[in-house]
């Protein structure tokens, strides 16, 4: 997979993109990360990107020509790879063009599965007020957002996303169940976890994950996962893949709620 982020600030994504996997994932070839500043795509003097919105008002808004220049540049350009590039569109490719924006589709694990299977993802990080509405209109196909709350830019929200992509491309992460059995992946939230020693300060591990039980652990695990999800976010059982027997068993631990 290759991914291009859009940005005026480079340099914060130096960090993300070289640690832990998803530098590893960059070291091995899994995926190939870059972060470009749009500032160069602009064509005044000074590398202006914003203006003042018409109609007046407080805030910049970012200019359409840089962005629509980097995206374009980013897609056909023979700058800097044309085997490369030619390849792309060869193979019929069409990159994913996605802004980042509080005003989008609210991100989730569904909309990280999807994105894993594509093959090129361009990232838009805005800045200032917001931007040039014939971006949204006229140049990308998602608008994505990581939750009801407004952020200085879009880099933290674009680092997000990748981060949870990636990790879930075959071969990223060392074991690869662990992505399988995740929060949300599944439909429900994931069972707890816990490791040595087997009782600390008087806290005990679950017998039966000392119990070597394979088929006694993976129910427990289940019901776990279950009950936590009942717990915290019933909304999710609504859409869940649960048995008939598992959902009468939520429905007897409701009873027994309203019960008390
Ligand atoms: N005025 C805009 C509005 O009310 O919708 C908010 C602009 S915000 C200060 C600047 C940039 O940060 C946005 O263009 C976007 O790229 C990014 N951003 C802020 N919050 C975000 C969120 N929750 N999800 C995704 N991007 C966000």
């Amino acid at each position: 997979m290759k991914i291009d982020v859009l940005t005026l600030f480079p340099e914060m994504f130096t960090g993300v993109f070289g640690s832990s996997i998803l530098g590893k994932a960059a070291a091995k070839g899994i995926v190939e990360l870059h972060a470009v500043n749009f500032r160069t795509y602009s064509t005044s003097k000074h590398g202006t990107v914003d203006d003042t919105p018409y109609g007046g008002g407080g805030g910049m808004v970012l200019k359409p020509d840089p962005i629509f220049a980097a995206v374009e540049d980013l897609l056909s350009s023979p700058k800097s790879d044309l085997s490369e590039q030619s390849a792309e569109a060869e193979a019929g490719v069409k990159p994913r063009i996605i802004l980042m924006c509080p005003q989008g589709e609210t991100f989730t694990q569904q909309k990280a599965e999807e994105l894993s299977r594509e093959q090129h993802l361009i990232f838009i990080c805005g800045h200032y007020e917001g931007y040039d509405e014939r971006i949204r209109e006229h140049l990308v196909t998602d608008e994505l957002s990581i939750g009801d709350y407004v952020l200085t830019g879009g880099e933290l929200p674009a680092m997000t996303v990748v981060d949870s992509v990636v990790r879930l491309l075959p071969g990223v992460l060392g074991n690869e169940t662990s992505a399988v059995t995740d929060s949300f992946s599944t439909g429900l939230l994931e069972y707890p976890h816990y490791t040595r020693p087997a009782e600390f300060r008087g806290m005990k591990v679950p017998d039966v994950l000392l119990s070597g039980h394979h088929a006694n652990v993976e129910k427990w695990r289940r019901e776990q996962s279950l009950l936590r999800t009942w717990e915290r976010r019933p909304d999710l059982l609504e859409q869940a893949d649960l048995t008939d027997k598992e959902r009468q068993w939520l429905k007897s631990k409701d009873s027994e709620r309203k019960g008390n």
